[in-house]
C-alpha cells in the first residue's frame, strides 16, 4: 500500500481511535473502540490478559490491520500506512536489542538506517536522557535487564516519534526495578513531551505513570479517566474490582431524598451521597474500599454520621504496611478491611479472628448493577 511518511518532526496532534475494530475470524478482539489521546499525554491501556490491549497497540503501530475504523494522528488517518511510514515507535517487553552491536550502535541504528552520518551528539544526548552515559561500548549482554530496557527506550526515542508505544515494557523486571523504572519513564516522558501509550495489566503501574488510564474489558473500554477518579468513583463493578480491591454489596436504590440515595441491602438501609451515585433507582452495587472501612468493637463506638455493618473477623493477615481482615457479615458474605499499621492507636494485629466487630462504612458509592455482573462478595455468600 502506498502513502507518504508522516514527518517525524512535524506537529503530531492528538491520537484518535475512531470505531476501531479487529476481528480474528468470528472472534472480536477489539470492539468498536473510540477514544482520544491528547498530544503529549501519558496514556495507559489497562486490562486483564486477552482483553485486546496489545491488538489495539499493534493497530496503532501498523503491525495489525484493523477490520474497520480509523487511527488518526491529528487529522490524518494512518491506519493503512505501513509501520515504518508512521511516526510511531514501539518498545516491547523483550528488548529486541542487537546482541552483536554495542550500546552506541544499538541507539544509533534508526539514524544510520535513515542515512544520517553524524550521529554522535544525538546518541550521547539519548544515552544521557536514559542515564546510561559511559555505557557506549558495552554489548547488551553486559547490561542488566533495566539497563537494556533503557537502551531500547533510547533507541526508540532517537527517531523522534510523535507517539511512543510501550507494550508491557517492564514486564521482565523484578518488582523493585519495575518501581524504579516507572518513575524513570514518567520523568523521561515529561522531558521529551511525546505522547506515550502504555499497555499493561498491572494497575499500580498504570496508576503510577499515566495521566489517563483506560480500563479495557473484552475489547471495549469500561472507563477512562485520571487514575484517582477511576479509583475513587469507578463506573462499573468490573472497574471497582480490577483497580484495587473493592467490597461490592448488591442492593436496591430507592431514589434520592435530601441529597442522599437510600439503598436497602440484606435487610439493612444505607445512604449514599447523590454525587457519588451512578444510579438513583433499581438494582445497584454498593461499593466501599477496604481501607475506608474501620473496625470497632461495639455499635456504641461507631462515630456519629457513619454507617455500620455487624460482622465477625474470620481472618487477619499481617502484610507489613497494613493488616488485612476478612469480616463475615450477617448475610454470609465477606468484606475486606485494611487497617494501616501506622503505629497510631490500638495495634491492628491485636484483633484476632472470632471476635465480634462492627465495620462502620462511610461514604458508600453506588454503581449500577448490570444484569450479568455479580458482586464478588455476594458470590461468596
Ligand atoms: P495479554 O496481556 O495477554 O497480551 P491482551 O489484552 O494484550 O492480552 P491481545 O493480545 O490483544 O490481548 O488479544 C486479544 C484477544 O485476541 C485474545 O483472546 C487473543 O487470543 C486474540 N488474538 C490475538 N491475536 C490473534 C490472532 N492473530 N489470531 C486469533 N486471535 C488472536
Amino acid at each position: 500500500m502506498g502513502g507518504k511518511t508522516v514527518g517525524h518532526d512535524s506537529p503530531a496532534g492528538d491520537l484518535r481511535l475512531a470505531n476501531l475494530t479487529k476481528r480474528f475470524g468470528i472472534f472480536t478482539a477489539v470492539d468498536d473502540l473510540s477514544l482520544t489521546i491528547p498530544q503529549g499525554s501519558f496514556f495507559a491501556l489497562l486490562g486483564a490478559s486477552g482483553c485486546g490491549k496489545t491488538t489495539t497497540l499493534r493497530m496503532i503501530a501498523g503491525l495489525e490491520e484493523p477490520t474497520s475504523g480509523q487511527v488518526l494522528l491529528g487529522d490524518r488517518d494512518i491506519a493503512r500506512l505501513r509501520p515504518y511510514k508512521r511516526p510511531v515507535n514501539t518498545v516491547f517487553q523483550s528488548y529486541a536489542l542487537f546482541p552483536h552491536l554495542d550500546i552506541f550502535e544499538n541507539v544509533a541504528f534508526g539514524l544510520r538506517r535513515r542515512g544520517i552520518r553524524k550521529v554522535d551528539d544525538q546518541v550521547r544526548r539519548m544515552l544521557s536522557l536514559v542515564q546510561l552515559d559511559g555505557y557506549e561500548r558495552r554489548r547488551p549482554a553486559q547490561l542488566s535487564g533495566g539497563q537494556q530496557q533503557r537502551v531500547a527506550l533510547a533507541r526508540a526515542l532517537i527517531n523522534h516519534p510523535q507517539v511512543l508505544l510501550l507494550d508491557e515494557p517492564l514486564g521482565a523486571l523484578d518488582l523493585k526495578l519495575r518501581r524504579q523504572m516507572q518513575i524513570e519513564l514518567k520523568r523521561i516522558q515529561i522531558e521529551v513531551g511525546i505522547t506515550f501509550v502504555h499497555v499493561t495489566h498491572d494497575q499500580e503501574e498504570a496508576m503510577t505513570m499515566a495521566d489517563t488510564v483506560a480500563v479495557m474489558n473484552a475489547g471495549r473500554i469500561e472507563q477512562l479517566g485520571a487514575p484517582a477518579d477511576l479509583y475513587e468513583f469507578p463506573a462499573t463493578p468490573f472497574v471497582a474490582s480490577f483497580l484495587g480491591q473493592s467490597n461490592l454489596i448488591a442492593g436496591d436504590a430507592a431514589g434520592a431524598s435530601g441529597g442522599d440515595i437510600g439503598v436497602s441491602a440484606h435487610g439493612a438501609r444505607f445512604s449514599v451521597p447523590a454525587g457519588r451515585a451512578r444510579a438513583e433507582r433499581g438494582p445497584v452495587f454498593l461499593g466501599v474500599r477496604p481501607e475506608k472501612l474501620h473496625l470497632v468493637d461495639s455499635a456504641e463506638q461507631v462515630p456519629a454520621g457513619h454507617q455500620h455493618v455487624p460482622g465477625v473477623v474470620t481472618d487477619a493477615s499481617y502484610v507489613g504496611v497494613s493488616t488485612q481482615y476478612l469480616i463475615r457479615t450477617a448475610w454470609g458474605s465477606e468484606l475486606s478491611v485494611f487497617a494501616a499499621n501506622s503505629g497510631a492507636g490500638r495495634p491492628a494485629a491485636g484483633r484476632r479472628p472470632g471476635g465480634g466487630v462492627l465495620g462502620p462504612a462511610a461514604r458508600l458509592p453506588a454503581a449500577p448493577r448490570a444484569g450479568r455482573e455479580r458482586p464478588h462478595l455476594a458470590a461468596a455468600g
